[in-house]
């Protein structure tokens, strides 16, 4: 079984997929850490916004940097909307993708372009979202315990822009496959989300079997 969770930055796609991949004794691969761990690589090696630095950083993925603490630094986490942009990047992490995905078992794989390009096979697609003042919020407070000062303005127009970024771009863009649920978690608390997109997926699954 494959499940594919997309959506943009801060729709709680990680923990909600997470907690999917416990409930069904599946594995789970956050497809956004890649792209940071190729952010963090090209920025060690100059500049992520050179596409043959990115490039070469993609093909040399070293899967130890999925657990680098740097990978949610500010400076990575906008490289990493850089380096999603250029085709030949998207393209040399497709192959890990689609082997994790089709692991005996299945898995859950959560990103942007899960249930259009990675998996357009999955069995359940969902597409989850929220208003950006709800997911600035909700991010702020992780990181700060606070939902209204600075922070959220800061971690409001970062989000904004990698929004942006990654909706506009030619290659496997943000958008919800036309086979995907969509969710806006916008006022559900992570209990709510995470129930409201296990119904979700056990409705499809039901209908794909039957
Ligand atoms: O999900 P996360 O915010 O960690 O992703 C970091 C960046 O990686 C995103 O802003 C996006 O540009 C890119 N990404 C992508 N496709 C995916 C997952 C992430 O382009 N499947």
């Amino acid at each position: 079984m494959i499940i594919a969770i997309d959506g943009p930055a801060g729709a709680g796609k990680s923990t909600i997929a997470r907690r999917i991949a416990q409930h069904f004794g599946i594995a789970h691969l956050d497809t956004g850490s890649l792209y940071r761990a190729v952010a963090l690589r090209a920025l060690a090696l100059g500049d992520a916004a050179d596409s043959t630095i990115a490039v070469r950083a993609a093909h040399e993925l070293d899967l130890s940097l999925l657990e680098d603490p740097r990978l949610r630094d500010d400076d990575v986490t906008a490289a990493s909307s850089l380096v999603a942009a250029i085709p030949a990047v998207r393209q040399a992490l497709l192959g890990f993708q689609r082997d994790f995905a089709h692991r005996p078992g299945g898995a859950v794989l959560d990103g942007r372009d899960i249930g259009t390009v990675v998996c357009p096979d999955a069995d359940a697609k969902l597409f989850l979202t929220a208003t950006p003042e709800a997911r600035a919020s909700r991010r702020s407070r992780e990181l700060q315990g606070d939902a209204g000062g600075a922070i959220y303005q800061h971690v409001l127009a970062d989000m904004k822009a990698r929004d942006a970024r990654d909706s506009v771009r030619q290659a496997a863009p943000l958008v919800a496959a036309a086979d995907a649920i969509v969710i806006d978690t916008s006022t559900l608390d992570a209990d709510a989300a995470f129930a409201a997109a296990l119904a979700a997926i056990a409705g499809r699954i039901a209908v794909t079997k039957r």
